[in-house]
């Protein structure tokens, strides 16, 4: 079996209507409710994350790749086959239950066995009536496994047929000494490559380099102040195919990836135009996985002489409007042009990864916990007054905190806020999102209170 490093990817291919969006949004579907609560978070609806059982995944939606609008229908259909193929580990090949078996989907059924991946063949609006499923088994693929994706019908066997073809998931090399992944993001041509070449292309401290089993994956670690850096993902940065990069998927699946396998996101903009509506995607995605970020204003030597200053501050205006998630997010000036800020950027990523793994004592944070409830006392809703008895952080990656309260329900999103700004007023943690939930218990097993 391959093993594998980074997190899989499963590929939702079929013909137009069969329900491909609709088995998308219901594979993701917690999360994106999730989402839609936190304001300024703009995002694409065709890569999501999803979990099954404890397995985390992602999915994509290639009937929402977009190409050409003329492309007549089986072209379409093909490319977006095509294009998932190449970056899944299993394949979900949805048709219509009610239809029956058409021409086209004969059609993607012969490049998916082309591929040679895992295919899982599904017949999708099977609730109540639906056409003899016999059909199907001329496509090559075995029984298909009817789902309802509008209704959630079969969706657990389905998953679990999806989960048992993932690759199992290798534990990262252990290197004697630890070192800080970071991950080098952004649109094509904000300058990944020059930037990642202008790190690592004179550094004689380079220790290793790591193939992954994927071609892309080679992961570069150098040593600088007696740290150990890894860049993830660097070949697929260094080596790439001009005419992928231009399709607009390719870039942000490389990217979620990268992100999944580091501690740090770099997320390189263009100074000289500002945040984009693609920036915010790749941004959305980093504040998904968890991970820290580092905002870098790439070819800062484009802005020269007087100007300079101000447009520093106009820049970082900027960012701040349109990435106002990331309002803890450290924001830098770089540009290959000038060595002594990128010599700099080590020591922020030591700076970060300390805040991405920095544990507060529980007396500490109780302390915390007790000043803000009392400068801000918890709303009474109803009859039963709130309560917060104790609070704790158990995990690092990010530093995730635990409330322990009478009712978790009656403690709103934004009394959470509230705490979280008081968390990063007392300590910081710079670059680094942080996890804040509440969990229940009752008063007589409380702690501390
Ligand atoms: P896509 O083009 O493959 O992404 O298909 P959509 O997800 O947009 O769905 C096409 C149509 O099928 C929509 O009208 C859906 O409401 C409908 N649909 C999706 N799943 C089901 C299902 O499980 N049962 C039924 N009856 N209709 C469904
Ligand atoms: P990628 O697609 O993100 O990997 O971008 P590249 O590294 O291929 O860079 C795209 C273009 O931007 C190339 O023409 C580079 O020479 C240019 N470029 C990259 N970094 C800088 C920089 O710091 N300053 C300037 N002025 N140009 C840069």
């Amino acid at each position: 079996m391959v093993k594998t490093l980074t997190i899989p990817m499963v590929a939702i291919v079929g013909r137009p209507n069969v329900g491909k969006s609709t088995l998308f949004n219901r594979l993701i579907g917690e999360r994106k409710a999730i989402e839609e609560k936190m304001p300024g978070v703009t995002r694409d609806r065709i890569h999501g994350r999803a979990t099954w059982l404890g397995t985390e995944f992602f999915v994509i939606d290639t009937g929402g790749i977009t190409f050409s609008e003329t492309m007549e229908l089986e072209r379409l259909v093909q490319n977006q086959a095509l294009l998932a193929m190449e970056e899944a580990n299993v394949i979900v090949f949805l048709t219509d239950g009610r239809e029956g078996l058409t021409a086209l989907d004969e059609e993607i059924a012969m490049l998916l066995h082309r591929q040679g991946r895992p295919v899982i063949l599904a017949a999708n609006k099977t609730e109540g009536k639906m056409v003899g499923l016999e059909d199907f088994y001329r496509l090559g693929f075995g029984e298909p496994i009817p789902v309802s994706a509008a209704h959630g019908l079969n969706i657990g066997d389905f998953l679990d047929r999806v989960v048992s073809f993932f690759p199992a998931r290798e534990k990262r090399p252990e290197t004697a000494m630890e070192t800080i992944r970071i991950a080098v993001v952004g649109r094509p041509n904000v300058g990944k490559s020059s930037f990642i070449n202008a790190l690592l292309g004179e550094d004689r401290n380079i220790v290793s380099t790591i193939p992954g089993t994927t071609r892309d994956a080679v992961d570069i670690t150098l040593v600088q102040d007696e740290k150990a850096f890894t860049f993830v993902d660097t070949a697929g940065i260094r080596r790439k195919s001009r005419v992928r990069e231009d399709v607009e998927y390719y870039s942000v699946l490389r990217a979620l990836k990268a992100i999944d396998n580091a501690d740090i996101a770099l997320l390189l903009l263009e100074a000289t135009e500002g945040v984009t509506e693609q920036d915010q995607k790749i941004a959305g995605y980093i504040q998904d996985s968890g991970r820290a970020v580092i905002i870098a204003l790439n070819k800062w030597d484009l802005f020269k002489g007087a100007g300079r200053e101000n447009a520093a501050v106009t820049q970082v205006d900027n960012v701040r409007e349109n990435l106002k998630f990331f309002n803890y997010a450290p924001v830098v000036f770089t540009s290959i042009h000038e060595p002594r800020r990128l010599k700099r950027l080590f020591s922020l990523f030591g700076v970060v990864y300390g805040e991405y793994t920095r544990r507060i004592s529980t007396p500490l944070l109780n302390h915390l916990l007790s000043d803000a409830l009392s400068m801000n006392p918890l709303p009474t809703s109803g009859k039963r007054k709130a309560r917060i008895y104790y609070w704790t952080q158990p995990a690092v990656k990010p530093p995730t905190f635990i409330l322990f309260a009478n009712d978790p329900k009656s403690i709103h999103f934004s009394y959470l806020r509230y705490l979280e700004n008081r968390l990063r007023e007392a300590f910081g943690f710079q670059g680094s999102p942080l996890r804040l939930t509440v969990r229940g218990r009752s008063k007589k097993g409380a702690k501390g209170s």
